[in-house]
């Protein structure tokens, strides 16, 4: 029993480390601020506020996002929550080639920076989608 328990362990942890999350903010959120400024990708943004690719970013003119969304990147978007902060999934990169962890979930002090399980991306990929974020 103990050694499937310790093989369930070690494939999970592979599995994670392959397929990183993006990461999502849950209703748990107490609009406290703390993590917008801690994102290197400007990808969170306080609820009902319009997002854009630009914001703290080096993205310029017709822009397709990972997701498929084409946009001028100085073009407001239509914010993802209204009541509280949430993620740009298209802009967040885990915060790889950052930092060592997402820094969203390190400040938050209720703990509902959490990874999105819709929104899995590989290593490689969150480099690839930092590069075209900061060209
Ligand atoms: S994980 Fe990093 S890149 Fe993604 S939203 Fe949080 S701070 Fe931003
Ligand atoms: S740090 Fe946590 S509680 Fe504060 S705004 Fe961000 S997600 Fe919400």
């Amino acid at each position: 029993m103990k050694y499937v328990l310790y093989l369930h362990r070690f494939f999970y942890k592979t599995i994670n480390y392959y397929t990183l999350m993006a990461i999502k903010i849950t209703e748990e959120c107490i609009n406290c601020g703390a993590c917008e400024p801690e994102c290197p990708n400007n990808a969170i943004y306080e609820g009902g506020n319009e997002w854009r690719f630009a914001d703290g970013t080096s993205v310029k003119g017709m822009f397709t996002s990972k997701s498929g969304i084409s946009a001028d990147a100085d073009a407001p978007q239509t914010p993802v929550a209204m009541d509280i902060y949430y993620i740009v999934s298209d802009k967040c990169t885990e915060c790889v080639g950052f930092h060592d962890e997402p820094q969203c979930a390190a400040v938050c002090p209720v703990d509902c920076c959490v990874d999105d399980e819709n929104w899995r991306e590989s290593k490689e990929d969150l480099l690839a989608k930092k590069a075209t974020l900061h060209v």
